[in-house]
């Protein structure tokens, strides 16, 4: 007997607990598993949270979030992703992932069909299939592209969402502007909303980031601080889209997350302000050194066009179990790819982490490679 729902039978989150875990037991481990920036909190930034504190703006916000921020955050979203949108039409979470749940909680009804290009970022599947719905991937190998043939022979009567994330995690494809204009005609003839995550927007070294909510209306755009202002642990994101959608997760909002973090706002609010330092071509360069050192060791990289990661297969037909332990007996933390995809032996590399960090992990890397199978 037991006291858990069976809505968690198929919520499965090891992959990222184990490497967690692995990160307090290894003596000094050259964690290449996370899906952080090396770049630490702006000065500028933290300051604005701390005079927060200091001057009591520690009380709830409004469910949506503080109108300042959502008119900062509308402003940026009208300038720099060309999506025509108001104060009004913009609400604030606690980070996009639990945005994203929230999407799922006002759109879903069991049954309906959710459209997910493989591989996928982890929270997508597991958050829609517990809610209900029932999952449709669509892989993207062998270029980490959707194919568009193969979306539209996925659709059927039921399907009601189909997500989008480029920059991409795990694999780091960037999709061209004229997949998404199709991608947005096939949404729209089959009347089919569309969840955009566009966390890694800044992080483009080949190819130009378009927002597909610029084109099509009937898309939810999300985004957050995490990954652009470095604030992965002040937990908050945000999304703009129809505004009967946004209207609905307010009501969800108010009785679930009442308000994202007060203090946290107040520091977003300073980082849309003033520009965060350009940290495009120190990624760059890792990204160039992690591609070619990892192909010169025999590993075969696609995407890898923007965000910072590398998903790449296995050598030796290794499972990607079989990978990560071996990774691991050389003190090398990675994620295993089946907890972004339905196919098997990828693992994902994260070069969030600083030059001297990657270097070690890539020496492991080619050690392996070279290892008898
Ligand atoms: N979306 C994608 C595609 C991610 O890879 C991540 C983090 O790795 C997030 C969202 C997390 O966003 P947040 O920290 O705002 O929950």
């Amino acid at each position: 007997m037991t006291f858990i729902s069976h809505r968690l039978d198929t919520f499965d989150s090891r992959d990222f607990r184990e490497a967690i875990q692995k990160q307090s037991t290894l003596a000094n481990p050259v964690n290449l598993s996370v899906g952080v920036p090396e770049e630490l909190t702006p000065e500028h930034v933290k300051a604005a949270g701390i005079h927060a504190i200091l001057s009591d703006k520690t009380t709830y916000t409004p469910a949506n979030g503080l109108l300042e921020l959502r008119q900062a955050i509308a402003d940026k979203l009208n300038a720099e992703n060309n999506i025509p949108c108001t104060a009004e039409s913009v609400t604030v979470v606690p980070g996009l992932t639990t945005g994203q749940l929230l999407v799922y909680l006002a759109v879903l009804d069991p049954g309906d069909e959710v459209i997910i290009f493989d591989p996928y970022y982890p929270p997508y599947p597991h958050l829609a299939t517990m809610v209900g719905a029932r999952v449709v991937y669509v892989s993207t190998l062998p270029s980490f592209q959707p194919d568009l043939a193969t979306l539209e022979a996925s659709i059927t009567d039921r399907t009601k969402l189909i997500v989008i994330n480029t920059p991409n995690n795990p694999s780091g494809a960037v999709y061209p502007e004229e997949t998404l204009r199709k991608l947005a005609t096939i949404a729209e003839k089959n009347n089919i909303l569309l969840i955009s995550d566009e966390i890694y927007e800044q992080f483009v070294y080949e190819g130009k980031h378009f927002s597909i909510g610029s084109i099509y209306p009937n898309t939810i755009t999300m985004n957050g601080f995490s990954k652009a202002h470095a604030m992965t642990g002040w937990r908050l994101g945000y999304m703009t889209g129809p505004q009967e959608i946004i209207d609905a997760i307010n009501e969800l909002q108010q009785y679930t997350v009442f308000s994202s973090s007060s203090i946290a706002q107040h520091a977003a609010i300073a980082a849309l302000k003033h520009q965060t330092p350009q940290v495009l071509q120190k990624y760059k360069k890792k990204r160039d050194m992690v591609v070619s050192r990892l192909q010169r060791s025999g590993y075969s990289v696609m995407g890898a066009q923007g965000a910072f990661y590398a998903f790449v297969k296995a050598p030796h037909n290794l499972t990607d179990i079989e990978f990560v332990n071996r990774a691991t007996e050389h003190g090398l933390i990675l994620l295993a790819g089946r907890a972004f995809s339905q196919l098997h032996g990828y693992v994902r590399i994260s070069y969030g982490a600083d030059l001297a960090l990657l270097e070690k992990g890539l020496d492991i890397l080619d050690v392996i490679a070279k290892q008898l199978p």
